[in-house]
């Protein structure tokens, strides 16, 4: 069985990632980031910063080490929080607070022109080889006002039209859905050809 080590502090994505992947024949595990700085994250595109952060931790482990970038784009503010999302209005705001200031720069634009979509860029490192990398995404629009309290970060401010309702209320259906699990099925492909 091979292990994967996905390099995050966030229990969400690890638990979206096992999901997608899973009971087959690969291990998921969350590297072991304690004692070791975050790399700054200098890149202008998810991929960049995908590659970026791969690269940085499978210098400090052995194996397969897997990362991700991702956030959300919003056609109307050329492109904003992007590359930016978890430190738009500064790494400390809350997400109410972010909600409120980007629905408040929309609030001039109407519903259709309102496009938004998640972006996740994932690479895979081992050593200082970047042996595969992928990008999904989900397309959406941002909604009138957040709604529901699943998923995580932007999720109550993005409408899924397919549902008719935010990724927030959507519960376990994000999953099949999401701009991860597109990447991470790609992953899974990539993992079944390796053998
Ligand atoms: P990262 O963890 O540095 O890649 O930052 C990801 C940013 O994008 C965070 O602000 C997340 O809240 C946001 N983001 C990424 N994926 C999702 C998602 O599935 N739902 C909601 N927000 C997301």
């Amino acid at each position: 069985m091979r292990t994967l080590r996905l390099a995050t502090t966030n229990p969400n994505k690890v638990r979206e990632v096992r999901e997608i992947l899973g009971e087959g024949d690969v291990r998921v595990e969350p590297l072991d980031l304690a004692g070791i700085p975050e790399p700054e994250e200098t890149g202008t595109t998810f991929g960049a910063n995908a590659r970026l952060k791969a690269l940085y931790y499978a210098a400090q482990a052995g194996g397969l080490v897997v990362s991700e970038d991702s956030g959300l784009e919003i056609d109307a503010l050329g492109g904003e929080p992007g590359v930016h999302s978890a430190r738009y209005l500064g790494a400390g705001a809350t997400y109410p607070a972010r909600f409120a200031s980007l629905l408040q720069r929309l609030e001039a634009v109407p519903e259709p022109a309102r496009t938004a979509r998640f972006v996740c860029a994932l690479a895979v490192a081992e050593g200082p080889r970047i042996l595969f990398e992928t990008r999904g995404t989900v397309e959406g629009r941002v909604a009138p006002a957040p709604a529901g309290d699943g998923g995580f970060g932007y999720d109550p401010i993005f409408y899924y039209p397919p549902f008719a309702s935010t990724l927030a209320e959507a519960g376990s259906r994000k999953a099949a859905v999401s701009h991860r699990a597109e990447a991470v099925r790609a992953l899974a492909r990539w993992l079944r050809d390796l053998k």
